[in-house]
């Protein structure tokens, strides 16, 4: 089962697609912690990407493809995964189809969250690029760059919406029964036309 989480940061998302990958057996990749993984390691890469991650812009597509090119190509990923933080720019959503075919994920999962409880979220967390201006340029980047593509998988019938606020076992229960009972609903037409 091939799966992406998308929501606004603080959603709950990283979590919830940590635990649901385990319950499914499958990987959880996340570019978020990939770079992190790169920064506290002191890689090429992670010296490129610090001061675009505290700044809290998005890493170039052509960096971040490349490095979801191969997470993608190796032997766990197989069967599926769930791809948490990555696509999201429209490119990035391309690059994505290109390596997996347009048909390629089977559900996107939204997380709906309101943007108050978000901001507590947020601060409670304590991470090193969380301050207050950092978040502030991710919401509006997500919101500029990231809904954009819901519009994308809406259009393929694949969207599947979570209200992401409540205690973390119940949203994971929420979820899993989402992607059990599968009750997307069908879309009139596919703008992209069919392969
Ligand atoms: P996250 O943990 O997913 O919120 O990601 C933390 C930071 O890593 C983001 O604010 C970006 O700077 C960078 N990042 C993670 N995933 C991507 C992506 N798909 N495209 C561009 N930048 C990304």
């Amino acid at each position: 089962m091939k799966l992406l989480f998308v929501g606004p940061p603080g959603a709950g998302k990283g979590t919830q697609a940590a635990r649901v990958a385990e319950r499914l057996g499958i990987p959880h990749i996340s570019t978020g912690d990939m770079f992190r993984d790169h920064v506290s390691r002191g890689t090429e890469l992670g010296v490129r990407v610090d001061s675009i991650m505290k700044a809290g812009e998005y890493v170039p597509d052509e960096i971040t493809v490349e490095m979801l090119r191969e997470r993608v190509a190796e032997p766990d990923a197989k069967d599926g995964f769930i791809l948490d933080g990555f696509p999201r720019t429209v490119g990035q959503a391309e690059a994505l189809d290109g390596l997996i075919g347009r048909h390629g994920l089977d559900t996107v999962v939204v997380f709906e969250v309101e943007e108050d409880a978000l901001v507590e979220r947020l601060l409670a967390r304590g991470r090193a690029d969380d301050t207050e201006e950092t978040l502030r340029t991710r919401f509006k980047v997500y919101q500029e760059q990231t809904a954009p593509l819901l519009d994308i998988y809406n259009a393929r019938g694949i969207i599947v919406s979570i209200d992401g606020i409540g205690e973390v076992e119940e949203v994971t229960d929420r979820i899993l029964e989402a992607l059990d009972t599968d009750n997307r609903l069908p879309t009139a037409a596919d703008p992209e036309g069919s392969q």
